[in-house]
């Protein structure tokens, strides 16, 4: 078998020249076989320069597009194609955009080996741990208590446990941060769990310091990304406050990226993102690098369902892959493109038993939002 063309495909849902926002854009991949069988992969990053990564012509050695590294490729070699591309896209990648990129392609080689040897992905990953993965759910932050409220209201009664938000106004103002986690834990209660997504916009250590000790009260289950993921030793620093965890890590790229921040950041939960972090065969090392540490490997996920059933797949066959991000974003991106989406029912998602990422896209969305040219 060999791959005879990577396809790359561009949804947005508003227009080029408007803003954008999250979910509502998506590189999707088809890797091509000439023995009929298609690969699906995407990226959840800036389409068009991810898209320029895989159909740049090459320049040197070291510095070329990735589809023209693939062509001719037998699909299942996959570890060997990973290195391939990393190397041959080596001066301009290594990290960012470049493993965005390979992230892609390598999910859409996974699906293509799962359906060439017919057992699903989690086999073929190392072998099914557990039937359902437990979900939080995630959304935008409201912009008063009130509004935020409204919002958890909803997500209980669709099942959740657990819910995560972030961005909006939060991070924008201290006061009005810990008003509205005060606010959400005497709307729900203590049996729903609740974590926080600053985005880094607290910025230093000293911001974030007052905000973990103010916010100790409200019991949250974790604060994610209070800082740049850049600032390691602030992390660290952050780690040691109280009793909350701290978490990190969906910007980061490649084992190297991530065996450094689950080292020295001293977070108790990483969160790579399987369409960024080099694609299931890097999610493999790097969850290998978590396990030794001690951190919990929390995937981020906020995308496609193409994204969500690379995700479930992968902690299937992971030891600890008990728990996961599950969007509710509105985005047709996510409610519509993918026809057979994983469903939540009360707080889980149950592991799909099918032949490769089992994804069956909707052609009609895809051309809807598909940007020409
Ligand atoms: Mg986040």
């Amino acid at each position: 078998m060999k791959i005879t063309d990577i396809e790359c495909i561009h949804l947005r849902v508003p227009k080029m020249d408007e803003e954008c926002a999250w979910g509502d854009d998506a590189l999707l991949v088809k890797v091509h076989t000439d023995a009929g069988l298609i690969g699906i992969g995407e990226t959840d990053t800036s389409p068009l320069v991810a898209k320029a990564v895989i159909d740049a012509p090459s320049s040197n050695l070291h510095s070329s597009g990735l589809k023209r590294l693939l062509i001719g490729e037998n699909p299942l070699e996959i570890q060997r194609l990973w290195d391939k591309m990393y190397l041959g896209s080596n001066y301009f990648g290594r990290k960012g955009v470049a493993m965005h990129a390979i992230s892609a392609i390598d999910i859409a080689l996974w699906d293509i080996a799962s359906q060439h040897y017919g057992v699903p992905l989690y086999t073929l990953l190392g072998g099914k741990y557990r039937d359902k993965i437990e979900v939080y759910g995630t959304f935008v932050t409201g912009d008063t208590p009130e509004k935020n409220n409204d919002i958890i209201a909803e997500y209980m009664a669709d099942g959740f446990n657990c819910l995560k938000f972030g961005d909006g106004v939060y991070g924008n103002n201290p006061d009005l941060d810990v008003k509205i986690v005060e606010s959400a834990r005497l709307f729900a209660g203590d049996d729903l769990e609740i974590a926080i997504d600053v985005q880094c916009k607290w910025l230093t250590y000293g911001n974030a310091a007052q905000l973990y000790k103010r916010m100790e009260p409200y019991n949250l289950k974790w604060i994610e990304e209070p800082i740049l993921d850049d600032d390691l030793p602030g992390y660290a620093r952050l780690s040691d406050i109280g009793s909350t965890r701290t978490s990190g890590g969906e910007r980061l790229a490649g084992r190297q990226e991530f065996t450094d921040f689950i080292k020295n950041s001293k977070v108790d939960i990483v969160q790579p993102d399987i369409t960024r972090c080099g694609g299931i065969s890097e999610l493999k090392k790097i969850n290998e690098v978590a396990e030794t540490y001690g951190c919990k490997l929390l995937p981020h996920g906020y995308s496609t369902g193409i994204l969500l059933a690379a995700s479930i797949q992968f902690l299937a066959a992971t030891k600890y892959g008990d728990f996961m991000e599950y969007s509710k974003c509105s985005s047709p991106l996510f409610t519509d493109l993918v026809t057979n989406l994983i469903p939540m029912k009360d707080g889980y998602v149950t592991v799909p038993d099918t032949i490769g990422l089992g994804i069956e896209l909707n052609e009609d969305v895809i051309e809807k939002y598909k940007v020409k040219g």
